[in-house]
């Protein structure tokens, strides 16, 4: 089954809206393959989805980074699920290694967080990933099936979820993982989804990487078999990006 090629930009914590403006035109003007070639996703912060979603061109899409486990209402400082749907946000990213270890979410809430996006119609990019020491200890595989095991659990319907693989010990440190070791654990969690949620969710999910992904190293990581996209942090924010977009191409 072929899966659409998918190129995510998580934008972080970072922003003007003089450089928001200034990314968007860079994409905006950029000669990139078409929507049915490669899915293109951008995540700026809350603050400015509004905004980038009425600059960006109409085939790249905006993803939120974030949003609450339920139903709006008394959370002070969250933003809801049905929020994002109000305002035309099609996508977002849950679970990501920095909410994760700094604000302490764990897997089953990162499961709760996505079943209830999928449930008001956002497509969400689910974020898995192990730390240096769990990688070192030999637990990386049995880190990310934990981790996957607790969306599965709460999930049924996996047409609107793309699993992004993120190594911590990858993400903003310039250690990007190998082709090969990207694909190893790629393999391994399609070998997961085939064995504990169904043969067909197990080819047809996209599985990204994430961690340290740059204009010159994207080329030989997206070759690998298993491996379907990318979600790009630094390089997001700047114009190789556009390099990133065309990997698979
Ligand atoms: P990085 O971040 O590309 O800067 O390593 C990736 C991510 O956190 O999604």
């Amino acid at each position: 089954m072929a899966r659409k090629f998918f190129v995510g930009g998580n934008w972080k914590c970072n922003g003007t809206t003089e450089e928001v403006k200034k990314i968007v035109t860079t994409l905006n003007e950029a000669e990139v393959p078409s929507e049915d070639v490669v899915e293109v996703v951008v995540s700026p912060p809350f603050v400015f989805l509004t905004l980038v979603k009425s600059l960006l061109r109409s085939d790249f899409h905006v993803a939120a980074q974030n949003c609450w486990v339920r139903k709006g209402g008394a959370f002070t400082g969250e933003v809801s699920a049905e929020m994002l749907v109000n305002l035309g946000i099609p996508w977002v990213i849950i679970g990501h290694s920095e909410r994760r270890s700094l604000l302490s979410e764990s897997n089953e809430f990162v499961g709760d967080k996505v079943a209830y996006a999928l449930s008001q119609g956002l497509k969400v990019i689910a974020c898995i990933g192990e730390t240096l020491e769990q990688r070192e200890s030999g637990s990386t595989m049995a880190v990310v099936a934990a981790q996957t095991k607790a969306i599965a659990d709460k999930v049924t319907n996996w047409s609107n979820v793309v699993l992004a693989y993120e190594p911590v010990w990858a993400i903003g440190t310039g250690k990007v993982a190998t082709p090969a070791q990207a694909q190893e654990v790629h393999c391994e969690l399609r070998k997961w989804l085939h064995d504990n949620v169904s043969a067909e969710v197990a080819a047809s999910t996209r599985i990204i990487y994430g961690g340290s992904v740059n204009g010159g190293n994207c080329k030989e990581l997206a070759a690998q078999a298993d491996v379907d996209g990318f979600l790009v942090g630094g390089a997001s924010l700047k114009p190789e990006f556009i390099d990133i977009i065309k990997a698979a191409t």
